[in-house]
């Protein structure tokens, strides 16, 4: 028996049974949906690439069972990379995944905003290199998800429940999983910039919490940053509209409207941490902390959590609130 990696493609119901551990039964820390979920419908927007500044269509279609979430490039005939982490090839700036040349980046906040509205399995089909940046948020992902619809789907909903922490740090920069019978992200940033300095946001991912306080919150940088990124040919679609962009002085933002929050930046942090993370391929149970890390640091935190097998089981999400160690094994 070969324990698998934790990604979709890797478990059917035919390989799923249930392990020795099965008579226990433990209950959620809140109600969870049981089942998969995809999109009712196929929906559609349009906006630019943050870094490409390119004009780029993305489509968001249901998808089957077990299936996960896929990026397909429309324009290199319908080639499609995988949204999990071992296809990640860039983590500067923003998390890109490539399979061969088909490369897809800035994937975290329209990740984000599927694991906030709940949704499992999807296609994602774009006709360029980098999904749209909108607004800087998860937001209008949100919006195009509801209006979509969710399609509650034939097959329970596997989840990766940490039973022992889990820690990773790199320069100083650290993040940590513990045992926990839901997802909570609790995050904290350190900035010299006085609009920022230290920030906390924490929150559990249920009800409306992610529409309400984590997708509104849109990335962020500082005008001279900005300006640099500019002479490298990066951040060419960023612009007052996708991006809080810091005064010089550090004290006050570009932006006309100012700040959604006034810890917007931390909850943007804690955004694109829900982002990577949905990577893993499965909702994780799990208390998160994060301080101070990028998407790098995720990605760090994600193959930590992989080569440590005897800190998580999967389990079975069951409608009646609670949840099952299951086994994954070869056939
Ligand atoms: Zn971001």
């Amino acid at each position: 028996m070969t324990t698998l990696m934790p990604t979709p493609r890797h478990y059917s119901a035919a390989r799923l049974f249930t392990g020795p551990h099965s008579s226990v039964e433990n209950k959620l820390a809140y109600p969870m949906e049981a089942y998969q979920r995809t999109p009712r419908r196929t929906v559609s927007c349009a906006g630019v690439g943050l870094h490409s500044g390119k004009d780029v269509h993305l489509t968001i279609k249901p998808a089957p069972p077990n299936s996960g979430i896929r990026f397909i490039r429309a324009d290199l005939g319908g080639r499609s990379v995988a949204a999990h982490m071992d296809k990640v090839v860039n983590t500067t700036l923003a998390t890109t995944l490539a399979e061969g040349d088909c490369l897809v980046s800035t994937t975290e906040h329209l990740l984000a905003a599927l694991r906030g509205c709940g949704i499992d399995n999807a296609d994602i089909e774009l006709d360029g290199p980098e999904v749209p940046i909108m607004d800087g948020s998860a937001a209008p992902f949100c919006d195009l998800l509801r209006q979509a619809g969710c399609r509650r789907q034939n097959a329970s909903r596997i989840a990766l429940r940490i039973t022992q922490p889990i820690h990773h740090e790199e320069n100083g920069k650290r993040l940590a999983v513990f045992p926990f019978a839901g997802f909570t992200v609790f995050e904290e940033i350190v900035f010299d910039d006085d609009i920022i300095q230290r920030q906390i946001f924490s929150s559990a991912l249920r009800g409306d919490n992610f529409l309400e306080h984590i997708a509104p919150a849109r990335t962020f940088g500082r005008a001279e940053d900005v300006e640099m990124l500019w002479a490298r040919g990066l951040a060419l679609g960023g612009t007052l509209d996708n991006v809080v962009t810091i005064h010089w002085n550090r004290k006050s933002v570009l932006n006309e409207g100012g700040l959604r929050f006034p810890n917007e930046f931390v909850r943007h942090k804690a955004l694109d941490l829900i982002g990577d993370l949905t990577l893993l391929g499965f909702p994780l149970l799990a208390r998160v902390h994060a301080f101070k890390a990028g998407h790098g640091q995720h990605l760090g935190l994600m193959r930590a959590i992989v080569a440590s097998p005897d800190c998580w089981e999967w389990v079975r999400l069951s409608p009646d609130g609670n949840f099952k160690r299951v086994e994954a094994v070869a056939m």
